[in-house]
């Protein structure tokens, strides 16, 4: 049985195609490469309900992934994470069918896990022995963690105030760590010329092919988990925009096969105030952003100021009716406390800016009432300890609790 129907990547921009047997970073052109399946084959030899027996990983769509030998796999187990309704909270926004798909509950507490899977694994399988990648401080956590169950060396570096958990994480999987005084472009630059001076395998957004790939996995689940009927709307924070751009592509993929029909979702990219050079960008009708100069969020995952692959992250909003729109820091930790009473749910700071772009947007009327609705939480609220500020009233030992407004019953 064929493990996986890869078939050739292809540049978006000019056209160039590349085997997959070698290593392979930017297209020549300088442009992120997409990898292309044989999806006629598939079609023929795999059927939705299949897959319904398969473990619930993101491996059980092991066809459409780019490893081509099962023993190649590097997994803690990632994917399938849960898609809950939020009555509650839908309820408080007007919206009668609000779902949350919930990657704060994958290995590493974020979504990067899913890309750092398959990433590691293929770059595992074409002989990769070192890697090297800036990061805002998910990413980083989840490639060196990966790197090291694959056995595989890591140099990380990133920004002084990238999440402290995160610098942990890489410090403890025995990566070399090095904190810059600066962004993740900076942090960018430093990897680049290292990539250079050591040769190494560089594994910064898009530069290499298959985190899409491990991406776009979260796209899968959401049409399965939905029985293959498509929702109306798909939020998701964007910051590097792999996400966005590898839903974007399952939903292809999918609609390929025959496996789904009907209009696509409107997928919305939703930034940060402080770092918004992709609504920018889409308010002005283009195809392509502009650095944004400060950027500043405390929604960290979403401080990118120039992506690579700004271009497939506006023509996945173009080409499906979606939208960009911004929201800022305050709002985010207002709805992620919203959040935790209405749903019992401790999202990230990442998510709960989604959960506010889609209270927006249902307020001006861009989404609909009856509107399924998709928003994305990227990670665990847990890894963010400080966006949170509490101050509760401490006890002496022989203190007893006095309830505001209640008498006690003695
Ligand atoms: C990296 C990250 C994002 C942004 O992801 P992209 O796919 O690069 O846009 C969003 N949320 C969290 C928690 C992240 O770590
Ligand atoms: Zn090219």
């Amino acid at each position: 049985m064929t493990y996986s129907y890869l078939s050739h990547l292809y540049c978006p921009k000019c056209g160039h195609t590349y085997d997959t047997s070698e290593q392979h970073q930017l297209c020549t052109c300088g442009s992120p490469l997409l990898v292309d399946y044989d999806l006629n084959a598939i079609s023929s030899v795999l059927s939705p309900d299949v897959l319904t027996l398969r473990e619930p990983s993101l491996w059980r769509y092991h066809e459409l992934l780019p490893v081509e030998v099962e023993a190649n796999v590097v997994s803690l187990g990632e994917g399938m994470t849960p898609l809950t309704p939020f009555p509650r909270l839908g309820k408080d926004m007007a919206l009668e069918k609000l779902y949350m798909k919930d990657e704060g509950l994958i290995p590493t507490g974020s979504f990067k896990a899913r890309g750092a899977a398959v990433g590691v694994s293929k770059a595992s399988e074409v002989g990769v022995k070192e890697l090297a990648m800036p990061t805002n401080g998910n990413a980083g956590a989840a490639w060196a963690l990966y790197a090291a169950r694959a056995g595989m060396k890591a140099t990380i570096v990133m920004p002084n105030d990238a999440l402290e958990i995160t610098r942990n994480e890489v410090a403890l999987s025995g990566a070399s760590l090095y904190l810059v005084n600066g962004l993740i472009s900076d942090a960018g630059k430093i990897v680049g010329k290292a990539v250079k001076d050591y040769n190494l395998y560089d594994a910064s957004t898009l530069k290499e092919p298959y985190r899409i790939e491990g991406k776009k996995t979260m796209g899968l689940e959401i049409a399965e988990q939905f029985n293959w009927q498509l929702p109306d709307v798909i939020l998701y924070p964007t910051g590097g925009g792999v996400g966005l751009i590898g839903i974007y592509k399952a939903l292809k993929e999918l609609k390929a096969l025959g496996w789904v029909e009907g209009k696509m979702p409107r997928l919305v990219a939703v930034q940060s105030t402080g770092c918004a050079p992709i609504v920018k960008a889409w308010e002005e009708g283009r195809r392509e952003s502009d650095y944004w100069n400060d950027s500043e969020t405390l929604a960290f995952g979403i401080n990118v100021p120039k992506a690579l692959g700004d271009f497939l992250v506006l023509d996945a909003i173009y080409a499906t009716d979606g939208c960009a729109i911004a929201v800022d820091d305050e709002s985010m930790l207002h709805e992620q406390a919203k959040i935790a009473q209405m749903e019992g749910n401790f999202i990230c700071p990442e998510g709960a800016a989604t959960f506010t772009a889609a209270r927006k947007l249902r307020e001006d009327g861009w989404i609909g009432a009856d509107e399924t609705v998709v928003v994305l939480n990227t990670g665990a609220g847990i890894k963010y300890p400080d966006t949170v500020q509490v101050k509760p009233e401490m006890l002496e030992k022989e203190d007893t609790i006095i309830k505001k407004g209640e008498e006690s019953k003695n």
